[in-house]
């Protein structure tokens, strides 16, 4: 029979069917749908017969059990750290998961002192060196880490050393998470000379930036981010742009794309959907229009060459037929310290207790019921997604947000979850206009190719030189499912 759980898409006189978890794309007449003895015929007949029809007695369970097997994704493989170097911020950004977050849990701002931060990086040394080989990447974020700038320079040396001295068990990729604001040729001299790869945070234009991004004094932020990230780039050091794509960002699209490829033009921007706080000080969005302009956004962008990393993650499935099993690292790849060299999972759970705690042997994290439960986390086994069109590229987001709005780590993140769903049905619209494969129907279908199925990267190519590529790719499957 054909795999019961096929996407059915209308597009005028014709349907697209859609596998969501191997994304086998058949376009058909809707002659040819409503016989449905005649299009399994087709189907039978085609080189395309192993992608669509399953045993009478198919068992949809075992079939993911298959597929997480074969992946190995539900172990604790931690490669990341992402560390706090301070939780103060000379900026006041009203979306801010974690100031905000600290305040509500009424938590002080202070900076990671020497010995706790070195603490830190030898256990996560320690815990490399029980591993086998593989590259690892420490992410440096606050508050604003340049606040702790000699502390945070320590670090940076200490890793490097270390490194050299094989003590990582492999390449060690630093990730600098800043503001922008604090940068000065000597920081990013510095940060050049250790190879730390700079993700600014810019939202767009000025106006759009300047619209929650504030400095603690109310006044604008934008010129000083900018200009930071402008001596990143003369003096050397490889910097990319981190935006949020706030209800502004939304209603300004072309101007922050344009933005960003003609003024700023940083190699790739991240362009984040909400993060959930506890204590929400803005709306967001959640409506089939944001949804639009957030796929606006990528249209704009990959006509141009812009790689948007939080896009892109959910294109490339469609175009590799990779499966994206899992969306977030905190779901068995990488560990969380804080400001104290408490250990947790998440930076949205930070500065609480029930999260955050000493952990002398950062492999006790394998045993521990919160990793363990955040590893098995993905759509493929979330009974509200078995039947979604966006299965196999979602990974259903942020668990974090999740949690704060269904109650349940096993539970759609709605922002995520909104915009994967929209993403699939422009990719089947995209494939059918860019291929003018209404023109290739005379039998009355068409199964995509894989040459047609490139048609979505637009003018951006197979791969980025572009840092954190290991990460973005860390949960697509192995091959095609
Ligand atoms: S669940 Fe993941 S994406 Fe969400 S806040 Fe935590 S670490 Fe970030
Ligand atoms: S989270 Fe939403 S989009 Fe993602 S797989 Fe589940 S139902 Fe589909």
């Amino acid at each position: 029979m054909l795999y019961p759980y096929a996407y059915r898409y209308k597009l005028g006189d014709f349907v697209v069917l859609f596998h969501p978890i191997n994304m086998a794309t058949l376009y058909v007449k809707k002659e040819l749908l409503n016989n449905e003895k005649k299009l399994y015929d087709v189907i039978k007949k085609s080189p395309h017969a192993e992608e669509w029809l399953v045993p009478d007695d198919f068992s949809y369970d075992e079939y993911i059990e298959k597929i997480i097997k074969k992946n190995d994704t539900q172990a604790i493989d931690i490669k990341t750290l992402k560390m706090f170097t301070t939780t103060k911020c000379n900026l006041d950004c009203a979306y801010c998961l974690i100031e905000k977050n600290l305040e509500n849990r009424d938590v002080d701002h202070h900076n990671l002192g020497l010995e706790d931060g070195i603490n830190v990086l030898s256990s996560f040394s320690k815990l490399a060196m029980q591993q086998r080989t593989s590259k690892k990447t420490i992410m440096l974020y606050g508050g604003e880490p340049l606040i702790n700038k000699d502390n945070l320079f320590r670090f940076i040396e200490y890793i490097r050393e270390n490194e050299r001295k094989g003590l990582f068990n492999g390449e060690v990729e630093i990730v600098l998470e800043s503001n922008g604001t604090l940068v000065t040729e000597s920081v990013a001299q510095f940060l050049k000379k250790h190879g730390v790869f700079v993700i600014v945070s810019i939202d767009g234009t000025p106006r759009v930036h300047n619209r929650y991004r504030k400095k603690k004094d109310k006044s604008n932020s934008y010129e000083e981010a900018r200009k930071g990230f402008e001596i990143l780039i003369s003096e050397g050091c490889t910097a990319v742009v981190s935006s949020v794509f706030t209800d502004e960002y939304a209603h300004n699209v072309e101007e922050c794309i344009e933005h960003m490829t003609e003024e700023i033009k940083p190699k790739s921007i991240g362009l984040n959907l909400f993060h959930v706080l506890e204590n929400q000080r803005i709306e967001n969005d959640n409506t089939e229009q944001y949804y639009e302009r957030y796929i606006q956004s990528f249209e704009l962008a990959r006509q141009k060459g812009l790689y948007i990393e939080h896009i892109m993650r959910r294109i490339r499935p469609l175009v590799t037929r990779k499966v994206r099993i899992k969306d977030c690292g905190a779901c068995g790849n990488r560990i969380v310290s804080d400001v104290d060299g408490n250990i947790g999972i998440c930076e949205g759970m930070v500065g609480n207790a029930e999260y955050f705690f000493k952990r002398n042997n950062f492999n006790e994290v394998k045993d521990d019921p919160v990793f363990l439960a955040w590893s098995k986390r993905t759509p493929l086994t979330i009974d509200y997604c078995r039947k979604c069109p966006a299965i196999g590229i979602c990974g259903a987001g942020c668990v974090n947000n999740a949690l704060l709005q269904n109650g349940d780590i096993y539970s759609p993140d709605n922002y995520i979850c909104g915009s994967s769903k929209a993403f699939v049905d422009w990719a089947l619209k995209m494939w059918f206009v860019e291929n003018n494969i209404a023109e290739k129907m005379e039998s009355g279908f068409h199964f995509l190719s894989y040459e047609e199925r490139q048609s979505l990267r637009g003018t951006l190519g197979e791969e980025f030189d572009i840092p954190l590529q290991t990460m973005s790719k860390q949960y697509e499957s192995e091959g095609e499912v």
